[in-house]
């Protein structure tokens, strides 16, 4: 019987910020995770931190998607000194461009109603005239009548993010043992046992379901209950340019490496990230094109589809099922946007045993009473 401080179940970017903020907190833990055919939406996802649109009707996850922005520049530099790995973020602040007068007045009515739900804690934002948006980004498409924007938004790259923090879990003792799917969890308060591969069993007083999609069979375990379902997005990357824009929009943005991506498709889709629809690919780009017209002229070189774990509200669940002290399971969308919160606030709570504020606020018993 191998002994840690906390198991935690699935090393995506929603496992691996949380079992890395564990270890911030002194914490030895095991990260299980499975092999290359799992469905894994933070190796194909859009990489940006973006909280303008976030928390319509529900200030408390605005809050938390902004906090999680302003923690991102610590974390950064945090997972910088201590493996080396530089993972691209950039806050520049973020465009949402409108391509219509509805569009535009749509989008101003919601901002607006942001900024009043905020209340104190305050919401910055801009409604752009098209000309004030072409002195932001070159290049833009006649088509576009219009844009907000914020100072909060950015983008950062979600592959050397999760190479970092697995480096960095095991700079600090942990151990990420990928090609081990969990099928069974043994729970008791503050006693969780899983049986690996080998015949061994890893134990710990402390269990943190974030599988993604892959929580869907270990929630009952827990006694939970599935308030997830998958969402396809479809990503296109063009050959690399010269840097060209200087702040990331909501469909278009330009790497760290200078390649462009295009993405924000949406399609309700079983769980299946190898189909890509060209429909799908079409509109994304012909929308692209309407933004920055000169994107016609760059090369398609990779497009993929991936797999959201989306909330039955799209808020995130962080669950802490009250007859096991000790077990967290957390499924979310967003994860890119909120692994400095998940490192730096939630794990915290996680190690002194119990989830407050706003996180409280984002359990699965919310949907208890709809
Ligand atoms: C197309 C697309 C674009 C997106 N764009 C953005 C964006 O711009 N900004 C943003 O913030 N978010 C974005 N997201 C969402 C973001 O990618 C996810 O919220 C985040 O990656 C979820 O991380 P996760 O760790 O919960 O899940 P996953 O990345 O799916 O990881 C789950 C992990 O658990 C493992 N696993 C599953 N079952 C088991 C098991 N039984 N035992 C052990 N391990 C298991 C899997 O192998 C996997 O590694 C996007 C998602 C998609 C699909």
């Amino acid at each position: 019987m191998e002994q840690f401080d906390a198991l935690v179940v699935g090393g995506g970017l929603v496992g691996s910020a949380v079992a890395f903020g564990l270890t911030e907190s002194g914490m030895r833990v095991l990260v299980l995770d499975e092999g290359d055919v799992a469905l894994r939406a933070s190796r194909g996802n859009f990489g940006l931190v973006w909280s303008q649109s976030k928390g319509l009707g529900a200030p408390h996850y605005h809050r938390w998607a902004r906090t999680s922005a302003a923690h991102w520049p610590a974390l950064a530099a945090r997972l910088a000194e201590l493996t080396g790995i530089d993972v691209g973020l950039e806050l520049p602040g973020g465009l949402h461009f409108c391509l219509s007068d509805a569009e535009l007045s749509a989008r101003a009515g919601m901002m607006a109603r942001m900024r009043q739900e905020a209340g104190e804690f305050g919401f910055d934002y801009r409604m752009l005239t098209r000309q004030e948006a072409a002195e932001m980004v070159p290049g833009l498409g006649r088509d576009v009548v219009g844009a907000s924007w914020t100072p909060y938004d950015g983008h950062v790259g979600p592959l050397p993010t999760l190479r970092a923090f697995h480096a960095a879990i095991q700079r600090a003792g942990g151990v990420y043992r990928p090609l081990t799917p969990v099928r069974k969890i043994d729970p008791a308060p503050n006693d969780f046992r899983i049986a690996m591969p080998d015949g061994g069993v890893a134990r710990a007083p402390r269990l943190v379901l974030a599988a993604g999609l892959g929580n869907i069979p270990l929630l009952p375990a827990l006694g939970l209950d599935c308030w997830i379902a998958p969402q396809r997005g479809q990503i296109l990357v063009t050959e690399r340019v010269r840097p060209l824009l200087s702040m990331p929009t909501l469909n278009v943005r330009q790497t760290a490496e200078g390649s462009i991506m295009i993405g924000d498709s949406k399609e309700e889709a079983a769980f299946d990230s190898l189909t890509q629809r060209p429909a799908v690919m079409r509109s994304m780009a012909e929308r692209a094109v309407r933004c920055f017209p000169w994107l016609a002229e760059l090369q398609i070189v990779r497009a993929w589809a991936a797999v959201r774990i989306l909330p039955k509200d799209g808020l995130p669940i962080y669950d802490q099922p009250a007859r096991l002290p000790g077990a967290f399971a957390f499924s979310c969308h967003s994860g890119v946007g909120l692994a400095a919160a998940h490192a730096r606030v939630l794990a915290p709570m996680v190690a002194q045993g119990g989830l407050t504020g706003d996180c409280a606020l984002l359990s699965s018993e919310r949907f208890q009473h709809v």
